[in-house]
C-alpha cells in the first residue's frame, strides 16, 4: 500500500511538473511564505530495506532547494522573524523557514553546514526524553528488529499473527502492517509493551537508539550557540498528544519547555506536534500550546503560509521534503504551493 501510495504522489508531482501546471499555480497557491519539514539530513546509504526513508534527505537535496529559493529571491528566515511577518501581516517578501523534528545529530553534522553555505537559519525540535537519552524512537527499534528478523510474531488485534521478515519485500510489507497496528494502540504505554516486546525477542537495544541518533544536552547546548540555530519543542516522551489527556498533553509541551530551558539557558518559543497530523494534534493541542505562550507552533498538515495562517499561529502548516521524492524537478513544484494544494483539496488553511 506505502509502494502504491508513494507512486501515486511522485506520479502526481510529476504531472504536475510536465504540465506547468505549478507555474500556473503559483500566484494563487504559493503564499506569502513557507515552513520546510524535514527530519534527518544525511549521505544515502545502500540498504535495500529502509522503511523510514522518507525522514531523511541528502545534504546535496537541501542545498538544491536552497538554491532554488535563492533563485526565486525568497527570504530566509527564523521562526521569530516568520511569526513577526506573519503577526505584523508583513509580506512585501516571500519568506520561508527550516523545521527539523527530534534532535538528531545529522542536523549538526550535515545539515547545518549546508544551512551556513546560505546564512539560513533553521529550527530544531527537540523531545527532551532523546536529548536524555532516555526517549524512545520506536519506528527505529521497529525497522531494526525487522532487519534483523527472518520471521516474527505479534498480538494484532488479540491475535498472534506470523510475518515472514526474509526479504527485502517481506520486511517492507511487515514494517508497514506492524508500524500501523503500533500507531493505532489505545496508549503510549500500549505502543511501549509491544515493542519493547520485539526488541526484547529478537535482541535490539532499544535503549541506546536515542543515544544513537539525537544529540545530548551537552552536543545541543554547542548547537544552539550557532547564531543560525534555534532550539524549539517537541514534547518530553514524542507521543501523540491527541490521545493523552489534556493534562498529559499540557504536562508533554510545557515540561519539554522548561526541561529544554533549563539545559540550554535560552528561552523556547516555538513547538512541533510529535506526528503532527490529525490523529496527533487538533483544536485542543493547538489551545494549549497557545495558553502555554509559544509564539507558533507547527503541525505535519501539510500547506503554504497565507495571511491568513497568522489566524492560526499555533497550527501551523508545512511542506514536507520527503526523502522518498528527492528529485530535483519537483523543488519548484513544491515552492509553488501545487503540490499542497492539490493534497488539500485546494483549501488553503487546515487548522480544525
Ligand atoms: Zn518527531
Amino acid at each position: 500500500m506505502k509502494i502504491l501510495r508513494n507512486t501515486v504522489i511522485r506520479a502526481g508531482l510529476e504531472a504536475l511538473y510536465f504540465s506547468g501546471a505549478h507555474y500556473l499555480l503559483r500566484p494563487i497557491f504559493a503564499g506569502v511564505g513557507a515552513i520546510f519539514m524535514l527530519h534527518h539530513v544525511r549521505p544515502s546509504h545502500d540498504a535495500e530495506f529502509q522503511p523510514n526513508h522518507h525522514l531523511e534527505v541528502e545534504p546535496d537535496f537541501l542545498r538544491a532547494m536552497l538554491q532554488h529559493l535563492r533563485t526565486l529571491d525568497i527570504d530566509l528566515v527564523s521562526m521569530d522573524e516568520a511569526h513577526v511577518r506573519l503577526s505584523q501581516g508583513n509580506f512585501t517578501r516571500r519568506f520561508a523557514c527550516f523545521t527539523l523534528d527530534d534532535g538528531y545529530r545529522d542536523n549538526r553534522d550535515f545539515a547545518l553546514p549546508v544551512m551556513r553555505e546560505f546564512d539560513a537559519p533553521l529550527t530544531v525540535y527537540v523531545a527532551s526524553d532523546f536529548a536524555e537519552g532516555s526517549g524512545r524512537l520506536w519506528w527505529v527499534a521497529l525497522e531494526k528488529v525487522i532487519a534483523k528478523a527472518t520471521a516474527l510474531e505479534a498480538p494484532i488485534g488479540g491475535v498472534v499473527t506470523s510475518f515472514d521478515t526474509s526479504t527485502p519485500a517481506a520486511k517492507q510489507a511487515a514494517f508497514d502492517r506492524l508500524h500501523d497496528w503500533l500507531r493505532a494502540l489505545p496508549g503510549e504505554h500500549d505502543l511501549q509493551r509491544e515493542i519493547s516486546a520485539l526488541c526484547t525477542r529478537h535482541d535490539v537495544d532499544e535503549a541506546a537508539i536515542a543515544r544513537d541518533l539525537c544529540m545530548s544536552w551537552d552536543e545541543l547546548k554547542a548547537f544552539a550557540d550557532s547564531p543560525l540555530v534555534t532550539i524549539g519543542a517537541h514534547t518530553v516522551t514524542h507521543c501523540n498528544l491527541a490521545k493523552q489527556s489534556e493534562a498529559v498533553a499540557s504536562f508533554e509541551i510545557e515540561t519539554s519547555r522548561a526541561r529544554i530551558e533549563a539545559a540550554l539557558q535560552r528561552p523556547v518559543l516555538h513547538l512541533a506536534y510529535p506526528y503532527g497530523d490529525r490523529v496527533a494534534a487538533g483544536p485542543r493541542e493547538f489551545a494549549i500550546a497557545r495558553a502555554a505562550g509559544f509564539k507558533t507552533a507547527v503541525t505535519t498538515r501539510p500547506g503554504m503560509l497565507f495571511p491568513e495562517s497568522a489566524d492560526h499561529l499555533t497550527a501551523l502548516q508545512r511542506v514536507s521534503l520527503n526523502g522518498n521524492y528527492q528529485d530535483e524537478r519537483i523543488i519548484p513544484v513544491l515552492t509553488s504551493g501545487a503540490a499542497t494544494a492539490m493534497w488539500n483539496g485546494f483549501r488553503r488553511i487546515d487548522a480544525a
